[in-house]
């Protein structure tokens, strides 16, 4: 069984494509572009390199394709993609800018190309779906928390593979059989019964942090919108809902503009002046830029914040780990984040911290009461096991 997963920006188009034959899992090819601006031509030019590689005869031999899907009103979880799920998608569109208005162009491309194939989205938000409502919630009137003014949560399927990977890594097989079944068996006793404490760092273009319980997310720092939590590459992150307001008053713009500035002027790139991509300003902050530096300091302080809040909410942890672009690959973020906590049970290797780069590994000392993993991310493959799930469901 050929999955497509496809991922799509504004002006990118990513893939993979997995082979779950013989109850194996394969990835059979992978490859993207950036800066596309002929769509249906982009999706063609792929089904071209597949074929070309000799993964696929035709789009035939595709069981489905599979889509990261962000949010939709109403509607989380693992789905066929019909018109009714796309209107939902439609409908939060305002909450979601950057991500629902492509991905729904790019699936009704992918529709019109190959009618035949089931279309599939394993929605971002899936993963919170079992944490307890006062992590979900937000102290709103009745009526906004009705039309939806609450905590969604989103990198639900980075955070999901995590809570598979780690629990395999710390020899925890029976609660990462419990992770990968999660949307099937849902979460039988909550997220209460059993003992692994983990609380994984998704540190990229944009940050989330979440506790997970006995491979159970208990919340996540993003929120009603990708909008919220840590300060993000160009989003702002959280912000007082007085905010808005007043610097709407005070500089005499519309909300549009100020929404436009809080998402693509904002985060990492506001506060230091110089970049959205960490290298950048990490140079410039060591060639003495004091906002660059001050950048920096802020992912940690934001990052230290969450971690601590989910640290006591799940009584302490047996692990934290770091994934994705600057959880993976920036030692010097991962060391700030964890200075000065060997009072909590944290110490970190220096040695096997910047060694770390990119690849699974242990990086907190022997005798470090938390285990400190770095784990790249999969969330294609996510997507790809719960796509098959459904089609066998079905
Ligand atoms: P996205 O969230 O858009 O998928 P990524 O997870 O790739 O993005 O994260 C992007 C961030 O990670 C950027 O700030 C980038 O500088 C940083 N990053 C990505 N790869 C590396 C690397 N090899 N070394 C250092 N930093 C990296």
């Amino acid at each position: 069984m050929k999955i497509l997963v496809a991922n799509i920006g504004s002006t990118s188009l990513k893939w993979r494509l997995f082979d779950f034959s013989d109850n194996a899992e394969r990835l059979l090819h992978k490859g993207g572009f950036e800066r596309v601006t002929d769509y249906p031509k982009a999706i063609e030019d792929c089904l071209a390199q597949l074929k070309e590689a000799g993964a696929i005869a035709s789009e035939s031999d595709l069981a489905a394709v599979g889509f990261k899907t962000v949010l939709a009103k109403d509607v989380t979880g693992c789905v066929r993609l019909d018109d009714r799920v796309l209107g939902a998608m439609e409908a939060y569109n305002g909450l979601a800018p950057a991500h629902n208005p492509p991905y729904i162009t790019g699936i009704r491309l992918f529709a019109k190309r190959m009618p035949g194939v089931p279309l599939v989205g394993l929605f971002e938000t899936a993963f919170y779906q079992f944490a307890p409502p006062a992590m979900m919630r937000y102290a709103v009137p009745r009526g906004w928390y009705e039309i939806g003014v609450r905590r969604f949560g989103f990198h639900g399927a980075s955070h999901k593979f995590i809570a598979e990977r780690s629990a395999e890594m710390l020899d925890r097989e029976d609660v990462a059989e419990r992770a990968r079944n999660l949307y099937r068996d849902g979460a039988k006793d909550g997220v209460s019964g059993g003992d692994l404490r983990v609380i994984s760092c998704h540190l990229g273009g944009s940050s989330s942090i979440t506790g997970i319980r006995n491979g159970v997310a208990i919340g996540n720092s993003l929120g009603m919108s990708p909008q919220s939590g840590l300060p993000h590459n160009n989003r702002v992150g959280d912000l007082d809902a007085e905010a808005i307001p007043y610097a709407v008053k005070t500089l005499g713009i519309s909300i549009e503009e100020a929404q436009r500035q809080l998402t693509k002027e904002s985060g990492l790139k506001g506060v230091s002046g110089v970049s959205n991509d960490i290298r950048d300003i990490a140079t410039a902050a060591e060639q003495g830029n004091a906002d660059a530096q001050l950048g920096l300091d802020l992912l940690v302080s934001e990052a230290r914040r969450w971690i601590g809040g989910y640290f006591f909410q799940l009584n302490g942890a047996d692990a934290i780990v770091f994934t994705a672009g600057i959880g993976e690959n920036r030692a010097s973020i991962r060391a700030g984040i964890c200075a000065n906590l060997d009072q909590l049970g944290i110490e970190l290797d220096d040695e096997l911290n910047n060694a770390a780069q990119g690849r699974e590994a242990v990086i907190s000392k022997p005798g470090s009461k938390v285990k400190v993993l770095v784990i790249p991310t999969n969330e294609e493959l996510v997507v790809a096991r719960e796509t098959r799930r459904l089609l066998e469901r079905n």
